[in-house]
């Protein structure tokens, strides 16, 4: 009922030279046609990975985007309606290294999430805990918190637009991965939730693990019943790795 989809975030890795190569080894992958593929490359080569993968099923997204769609005076930040102009079809928001490192809010990502939704850009809105607070037994209020404020706004149908991410901070290039069943708790405490405020709209949030997501634990997780695919940080820069998690999927 909901279609997998498998996202390569390749945060700040890369050269001309390296993308130019990544890329024509993702060329030749077999890429499975019932998986909806993604990957976000740094901004300044937006350009040329569209180009490369123009013919082919994966689409391309940003990492991140100004919280505001119109023009600006906002040195630095690119913008969702540029990013859309780009050729890119999603953004992800939220990301934990956004929150911790360049201390993005939950007011803050919910704007990003509104911008890149009036620009015509799927959000891919990531949440986490981090092991303190899963230490603590605060997953599902910190979750429930970073949701908050974008159901605020947008309600289930707003989220549904978009994708979510759930991504364990204590799993994120650590090689910790979350085992499947850590995973599935989690993803399904939050459909379960978004189903309290609407049921047939909380079938159809794509909910996707991230997190140390490699070639040989992608299956198990992506045969649990609440994870439809994964968000993929090391192992995305690798193009027989990244394949074989999308076909896992
Ligand atoms: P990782 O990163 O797969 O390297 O853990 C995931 C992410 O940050 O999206």
């Amino acid at each position: 009922m909901r279609r997998p989809l498998v996202a390569g975030n390749w945060k700040m890795h890369g050269t001309r030279q390296s993308v130019d190569a990544l890329l024509v080894a993702l060329s030749q992958q077999d890429w499975p046609e019932q998986v909806e593929l993604m990957i976000a490359p740094p901004a300044l080569y937006i350009e040329r990975c569209r180009e490369a993968l123009a013919a082919g099923p994966i689409r391309i997204g940003g990492q991140s985007c100004a919280h505001q769609a119109e023009p600006g005076a906002l040195t630095g930040e690119i913008s969702p309606a540029q990013l859309r102009d780009a050729g890119c079809e999603y953004v992800l928001v939220g990301h934990s290294e956004r929150r911790t490192l360049f201390g993005e809010s939950d007011e803050v990502v919910k704007r990003k999430f509104a911008a890149a939704l009036a620009c015509g850009l799927r959000p891919v809105l990531c949440v986490g805990e981090t092991q303190a607070e899963r230490d603590a037994g605060e997953t599902a209020d910190v979750i429930g918190r970073q949701l908050q404020v974008v159901l605020d706004a947008f309600g289930v149908g707003g989220l549904a637009q978009g994708v979510l991410a759930y991504e364990p901070v204590w799993a994120i290039g650590t090689g910790l991965t979350a085992s499947p069943e850590q995973a599935q708790d989690v993803h399904a405490m939050i459909r379960a939730r978004l189903a309290l405020l609407d049921d047939e709209q909380a079938r159809m949030v794509q909910i996707v693990y991230g997190g140390s997501v490699k070639a040989d634990n992608a299956e198990a997780l992506f045969a649990m019943p609440d994870i439809d695919g994964g968000l993929i940080g090391g192992a995305s820069l690798n193009a027989e790795e990244f394949g074989a998690i999308a076909r896992a999927a």
